[in-house]
């Protein structure tokens, strides 16, 4: 089995406050994964970012943070906006996986997640592997979920992808993003910027940028994060360009692709 995380940075204009859709990208990266579904059978879950239609909402109404009482129906239509803008990202996102004839089939976080401070604590997969036993492919994405400290909070794609990977056991856990892979700084504003093949700590990183001002989960550092914790369970995984023509398909079919692998060993 595979774990797919598409980003959102590739998916949407994380940078606008516009909630579009990149549809060309959509229909690449879709008919990439068919052409490898079609090349090789495999059981494969995709995780997808919030981009543009996400992050400008949930910093607006600032889920994730403590409130006073008499903020909490205020909070609360918050959260439901948010859930409905990323719902409505992931249903571009279905409707052209589908129309290549990809099997996907829509798991909110929301509908069955529940965190702790801002962490996930529970959460039944026992539809998600009914699901893809069936030869479905889980769809689940960047959402809000109930949080037993915060009342609510945002539970981002990365995330996801440690909580399902951790569970899940894939044999594979990918990461496409709009960037080859990790640097030592943010590659988009230093020229000099050193490429990693292989990253084992934050300690490699020269600088804690995030991504971009609308990311109220934590960018490429909190996606690293999130992928080292998984690493200390002795899961490795991988970031690549998903913006290079190929790439995923390439990567899903076992080929060589550049990018980072995120492990804890040497
Ligand atoms: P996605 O939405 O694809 O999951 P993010 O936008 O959250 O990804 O993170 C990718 C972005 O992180 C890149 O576009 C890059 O500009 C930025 N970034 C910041 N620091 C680094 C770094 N050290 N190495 C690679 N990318 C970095």
């Amino acid at each position: 089995m595979i774990i797919l995380k598409i980003g959102g940075s590739i998916l949407t204009n994380k940078d606008s406050t516009e909630s579009e859709v990149d549809a060309l990208s959509l229909k690449r990266i879709a008919s990439e994964i068919k052409a490898s579904m079609d090349a090789s059978p495999k059981q494969l879950v995709i995780v997808h970012g919030a981009g543009s239609f996400g992050h400008p909402p949930a910093k607006k109404h600032k889920i994730g943070e403590e409130f006073d009482k008499s903020e909490y129906p205020q909070k609360r239509l918050g959260f439901c906006e948010i859930q409905n803008e990323v719902k409505k990202l992931n249903m571009y996102i279905c409707e052209a996986f589908i129309a290549e004839g990809l099997p996907v089939i829509a798991v909110p976080a929301s509908g069955f997640i529940t965190a702790t401070n801002k962490r996930i604590t529970s959460g039944n997969l026992d539809l998600f592997k009914n699901y893809l036993e069936k030869g479905f492919i889980p769809v689940i994405y960047g959402d809000v979920v109930l949080d037993d400290d915060l009342e609510f909070c945002v539970i981002s794609g990365d995330q996801l992808i440690q909580y399902l990977a951790k569970n899940l056991s894939p044999d594979k856990v990918i990461l496409g993003t709009d960037v080859d892979g990790v640097y030592n700084k943010n590659p988009k504003t230093n020229d000099d910027a050193v490429f990693f093949d292989k990253f084992t700590s934050l300690k490699d990183l020269d600088t804690l940028e995030g991504t971009t001002n609308v990311d109220v989960t934590g960018g490429m550092v909190g996606k690293i994060k999130e992928l080292l914790y998984l690493a200390d369970l002795g899961i490795e995984s991988k970031i690549i360009n998903a913006e290079v023509e190929d790439n995923i398909f390439k990567v899903l079919e076992d080929k060589p692709v550049k990018g980072t692998i995120i492990s804890r060993g040497n």
